[in-house]
């Protein structure tokens, strides 16, 4: 049975030439970077190599890209690294503002922070998943040192605008952080002319193995070092570099910065093409997240009166794969927080299938998809 994969936000297939680039760090290339003969200096030239390819990616320096070891990681560092840094210069801020919205990596990291005395204000959304701008003008106080919006949401894909709460943020004096984990790869970023602070990648979201992130912090923001050990990634992050897998999500980086055009314009073909098919052929549903300000390759649908978990089994059942809300929370009978933080009832939220195209999907797959999910739902009303 051929597998046809429509889960490209929980994880993409690594590319070959990725693959191809990352495999000799894993052989014949073994030197550790910190070693002063050429097989350690050709490792560390590779790691500066792809932090350039990640730097263009997103256009800005390349000493502003810390590696690490996902995008969770990459959270982790940012808020409880700022966190640490406010705390230990005394400047007497104690507030973040993220929304509710976000993922695990954030909202799990925000509640750690609150155990230890952080004040964290979760932003409502509206209904399609946007952050209202005047809310969050309003709760920024004098002790605010961070805003942490996610870049696109992980389920249902809605852009926040960015833009804007980045020149918020400024004219407050805040350090802005974007989770830009489901953007990166899938929408033009510029980190400079948007005013983000700091933004966190993960490989695996952009066709580079699991296990690699990074984290752009803007030159002249501190952090307080969130793993204590030797004096790796310019004294900011310790641990011994996972060389290939750095290689790899450059290359990964470079790939997209290339293709990201005619990427965008493949994704939302397949999306607008399963939008406009399912609507027509199918009664009672409902498309989560905004239809304009979306991430290209991502569709969240609820059918009316379906369990998603029956649904994914017998997409499964026939090859296709796809999510019922995000990788981290399906096996989990909880409604999706993102769901409810949009509004949509429980009984209607039980019924959601997220499917997020990429790059090795072909229009033929979309068609086999439309007409799979046409036949379960009309046999199952
Ligand atoms: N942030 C968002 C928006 C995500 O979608 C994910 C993963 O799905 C993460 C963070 C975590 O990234 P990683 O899996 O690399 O830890």
């Amino acid at each position: 049975m051929d597998i046809r994969y429509f889960d490209n936000a929980a994880t993409t297939p690594v590319k070959e030439a990725v693959l191809e680039e990352m495999f000799p760090f894993l052989s014949v290339e073994y030197g550790n970077p910190s070693s002063i003969y050429g097989l350690g200096r050709r490792a560390k030239r590779a790691i500066e190599e792809a932090r350039s390819r990640v730097a263009s990616l997103l256009k800005c320096k390349p000493n502003e890209i810390i590696f690490t070891s996902c995008g969770t990681e990459s959270d982790n560092m940012a808020l409880k690294g700022m966190a640490m840094f406010q705390k230990n210069i005394n400047s007497g801020k104690n507030h973040i503002i993220t929304s509710k919205i976000e993922h695990p990596a954030i909202l799990n990291t925000c509640s750690t922070l609150e155990e230890q005395g952080f004040e964290v204000t979760y932003l409502d959304v509206d209904k399609n998943g946007f952050v209202n701008i005047e809310t969050l003008m309003n709760s920024i106080s004098d002790k605010t040192f961070l805003i942490s919006i996610m870049y696109a949401n992980n389920e249902i894909g809605t852009i926040e605008p960015i833009y804007k709460i980045a020149k918020i943020a400024k004219s407050h004096g805040v350090i802005f952080h974007t989770d830009a984990v489901q953007a990166v790869g899938n929408v033009d970023i510029d980190v400079k002319k948007m005013g983000i602070d700091m933004l966190s990648l993960s490989g695996h979201k952009l066709y580079a193995p699991k296990g690699v992130g990074a984290l752009y912090v803007r030159e002249g923001i501190e952090l307080k070092k969130f793993l204590d050990g030797g004096h790796q990634e310019k004294d900011k992050r310790a641990g011994t570099e996972n060389v290939a897998e750095i290689v790899a999500l450059g290359k990964a980086c470079e790939l997209a910065e290339k293709n990201l055009d005619e990427y965008i314009i493949k994704l939302k073909g397949f999306r607008d093409y399963f939008f406009n098919q399912i609507t027509q052929k199918l009664k009672n549903i409902r498309i989560n997240g905004d239809l304009e300000k979306r991430l290209p390759g991502n569709c969240n649908i609820c059918f009316e009166g379906i369990e998603s978990s029956d649904l994914l089994l017998k997409l499964d059942a026939v090859g296709i794969c796809a999510s019922g809300g995000s990788a981290c929370s399906s096996g989990d009978s909880a409604p999706s927080h993102v769901l409810s933080a949009i509004g949509v009832p429980n009984n209607i939220a039980k019924g959601a299938l997220r499917i997020s195209f990429g790059d090795f999907n072909t229009m033929e797959d979309v068609e086999f998809l439309v007409s799979t999910i046409e036949d379960i739902i009309s046999t199952q009303n």
